[in-house]
């Protein structure tokens, strides 16, 4: 099973599996946090795979 990264806040229609992505660290201002859950869980919540991430 996977682990992904999301992040917690705005912006959060993606899930990362490169826990330095930039687009899971970036947009400062919103940013408030990253979490972790299983890829099937961040399916689940309508997620979709990050593009910029390198697996
Ligand atoms: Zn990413």
């Amino acid at each position: 099973m996977n682990t992904v990264h999301v992040r917690i806040g705005d912006h959060r229609t993606k899930y990362h599996t490169d826990a330095d992505c930039p687009s899971l660290n970036g947009k400062q201002d919103t940013y408030m946090g990253q979490d972790s859950m299983s890829e099937d869980q961040a399916k689940e919540q309508g997620l979709t795979a990050c593009q910029r991430c390198k697996r």
